[in-house]
């Protein structure tokens, strides 16, 4: 019955459907994850949230990326995430896959905002569109993760009669030695598990995705413009009361001005006179983030755990950088773990 007074209070504007939050501000959505009521939060994420620690959103021309690629005369830029054209042309993808490596980069505020949701006990998931592992390296966990578009974390083998796993230790040392990956096992292509056009989600989205949305009490979404199905779908599947708060340089997900007088759709309402839940946040992801985190009281904790952490990976590639210098046969003997997967898991 609820579901059905939902559909129609939405639809018919017959009343409205539950109001959590006291205003479509920052501020009302700072009140209720204070007032203790909101305790299942659902992040979604994309490109966005990764720019300001220096990784080009790829997808869009202008960066200098594709540009980067014009020697291996790719038939069109996006060829290069094409499952097809990288069984038969593998080097563009590893060429800009040297260039995008994760650990290149420091995760950004808004990396360890999810952090912190994590540690207060209030983060159910966090939704991933980016393949740059920096929600790992800011300290979430494969449980805490959804990785839509898969992760440089792991890699496989293509040969489907073989499927060995990599770690990124072995990847790592493929990529920077301009040699493409080859299965030891087989001698077929090895491809980090990124999701390339072609290829289906981790059937973990799918799972996680009936057990998360119907719970979720809060949902945050970052950095992404809401353009690439399913990931955008998602903002559908939470109930009609649960609060939707959007930090992005640009409104995103708004419902399709024809269907969302229906009510069908599920998308985003910010600005209508039947608004009740969206809230817009303009603004960086670190920007919003740290706004956010103001209001909640958070902000000197936020920015500590950023200068900290950031220090601890400086003096980490520092050590790294001493090590390799120093040693770079005796590492080359070393035993085939990555010390790295063990300490993030
Ligand atoms: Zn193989």
């Amino acid at each position: 019955m609820d579901f059905l007074r939902n559909l129609f209070s939405s639809t018919l504007g017959l009343g409205s459907a539950e109001k959590v939050l006291d205003e479509l501000t920052l501020e009302g959505v700072a009140h209720y994850i204070q007032s203790g009521k909101c305790k299942n939060i659902v992040c979604m994420v994309g490109a966005g949230i990764s720019t300001s620690a220096g990784i080009p959103d790829f997808r869009s021309p202008g960066t200098g990326l594709y540009a980067n690629l014009q020697k291996y005369k790719l038939p069109y830029p996006e060829a290069i995430f094409q499952i097809d054209y990288f069984k038969k042309h593998p080097e563009p993808f590893f060429a800009l896959a040297r260039e995008l490596y994760p650990g290149q980069f420091k995760p950004t505020v808004c990396h360890y905002f999810m952090k912190m949701l994590k540690d207060k006990g209030l983060l159910r998931r966090c939704y991933s569109q980016n393949i740059d592992t920096l929600e790992r390296v800011a300290g979430l966990q494969g449980d805490d993760l959804i990785e839509a578009h898969g992760t440089f974390f792991t890699s496989h083998c293509v040969s489907f009669s073989c499927r060995k796993e990599y770690n990124l230790e072995w990847m790592k040392e493929k990529i920077f030695s301009d040699a493409t990956p080859k299965c030891d096992k087989c001698s077929s292509l090895v491809k980090p598990d990124i999701v390339f056009f072609g290829e289906s989600l981790p059937v973990r989205f799918f799972a996680s995705m009936k057990m998360d949305f119907p719970q979720c009490d809060l949902l945050i979404i970052m950095g992404t413009s809401l353009q690439v199905q399913p990931f955008a779908g998602l903002v559908g599947r939470v109930s009609k009361g649960c609060p939707r708060l959007l930090i992005n340089m640009e409104k995103a997900g708004q419902a399709d001005p024809v269907f969302g007088v229906l009510g069908f759709g599920g998308g985003m309402d910010f600005d209508s006179d039947k608004a009740y839940r969206d809230v817009a946040h303009i603004s960086t992801c670190d920007e919003g983030c740290l706004a956010l985190a103001d209001l909640l009281g958070w902000k000197a904790e936020l920015e500590e755990m950023v200068s900290r952490e950031h220090t601890r990976i400086d003096t980490q590639d520092k050590q790294e950088k001493a090590g390799e210098d120093q040693g770079a046969a005796a590492k080359a003997c070393a035993p085939p773990t990555a010390p790295e997967a063990k300490k993030q898991e």
